[in-house]
């Protein structure tokens, strides 16, 4: 039986998506057809455990369409006017989408409550509340705001957070789902210029820890999205594994034709798309016209193609790691599962090392 010390002592040392690995388990699974990967978010279901980050290199309409056509969620980024990401949300709407399916960001302060009030009488139905430092005062009050002004059937994400009582807390003032992960993005340098963070593998573990230890009966926990440093399929089992619902991803979508931005080419004619964290210098040049506190990058990343088949790709992916895991569903997966660390010679072997074996 887990205890209220195991979430403490979880934090003596960290792991992160590469020092675990899933054991394989016996399966009697016999084809991917029989996998399911529904999850829910609130009182809404999903097929595919999946949602593209807020980020203006990822998420605008295509990708939002994209991302609802898979089974998944696209949240729509927040650095636009209202107006801008209200015409996205329309555009979605007569694209025939549902409300569960349409979502934007919003901010803790500002403009953040009239974002959210244009943007669900335009027809969205998830709010995403946005903030690199989701554990804070704003966001209770932002939160508490939401609760109070939109309709009852408005879902609400929030986030980012790194810890079980965070987690908690804001499940307590009304998110329906929380982003876990501080740190972790392949475009952040929050854990470089701050010194904070978690692995997020381990953000999520200790999340759904409390999830179970909780006996607030004024608290209904969140669905866990761990987010940041999702690298590889196989990083997204390891996250569903671990009690995330779902895995919110940047780098895996980004540089796609649904992404925003446009393809370059370089002199040897590889094509390139623009990457970008929102608190690099370029992204808050662009947004608010200086930077300050920089946490971010901006980089170029290969051209993908559609990011259609790479959701495919992934879907199938995910069906077999929970088929390796002898498990026809997410809550299955969960109690199935089992992980082992490995060394760091155990690392070298689960990558490809072909190629680094002369
Ligand atoms: P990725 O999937 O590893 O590329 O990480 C994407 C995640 O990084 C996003 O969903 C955000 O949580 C986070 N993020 C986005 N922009 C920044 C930034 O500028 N600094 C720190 N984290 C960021």
């Amino acid at each position: 039986m887990l205890t209220e010390k195991a979430v403490s002592n979880i934090f003596k040392y960290t792991l992160s998506f590469d020092d675990l690995l899933l054991v394989p388990k016996y399966s009697d699974i016999e084809s991917r057809k029989e996998v399911d990967l529904t999850t829910a978010l609130g009182a809404k279901s999903y097929s595919l455990p999946i949602v593209s980050s807020p980020m203006d290199t990822v998420t605008e309409d295509s990708m939002a369409l994209a991302m609802a056509n898979a089974g998944g969620l696209g949240v729509i980024h927040r650095y636009n006017t209202i107006r801008e990401q209200a015409e996205i949300v329309k555009r979605m709407h007569s694209a025939g989408r549902e409300e569960r399916e349409i979502s934007v960001a919003i901010g803790v302060s500002g403009d953040f409550l009239e974002r959210a009030l244009v943007a669900t009488s335009e027809g969205a139905g998830v709010i995403c509340v946005d903030i690199a430092h989701g554990h804070h005062s704003l966001m209770e009050r932002a939160l508490k705001t939401l609760k109070d002004k939109l309709p009852p059937e408005v879902t609400l994400i929030a986030g980012n957070i790194a810890m079980p009582d965070g987690y908690i807390e804001l499940s307590r003032w009304g998110a329906d789902g929380v982003r876990v992960g501080i740190g972790g993005g392949s475009i952040c340098s929050t854990r470089l210029q701050t010194g904070h963070g978690v692995p997020t593998l381990q953000s999520v573990m200790a999340c759904h820890i409390a999830r179970g230890l909780n006996r607030d009966v004024n608290v209904t926990p969140a669905a866990i999205i761990a987010d940041g440093g999702i690298r590889t399929n196989g990083d997204i089992v390891k996250s569903l594994a671990a009690g995330a619902d779902f895995a919110m991803l940047g780098s895996l979508l980004a540089g796609t034709s649904e992404s925003p931005g446009t393809v370059f080419h370089d002199a040897g004619e590889k094509k390139y798309k623009v990457y970008r964290g929102m608190a690099s210098p370029e992204a808050q040049e662009d947004w608010r016209g200086f930077a300050s506190s920089l946490e971010g990058v901006s980089t170029t990343i290969p051209y993908k193609g559609s990011v259609e088949l790479i959701l495919r790709d992934m879907t199938s992916s995910l069906k077999s790691g929970l088929s390796y895991s002898g498990a026809r569903n997410l809550s299955e997966l969960r109690s199935k599962c089992e992980f082992v660390i490995q060394t760091s010679a155990g690392q070298s072997e689960s990558g490809t090392h072909i190629m680094r074996s002369k």
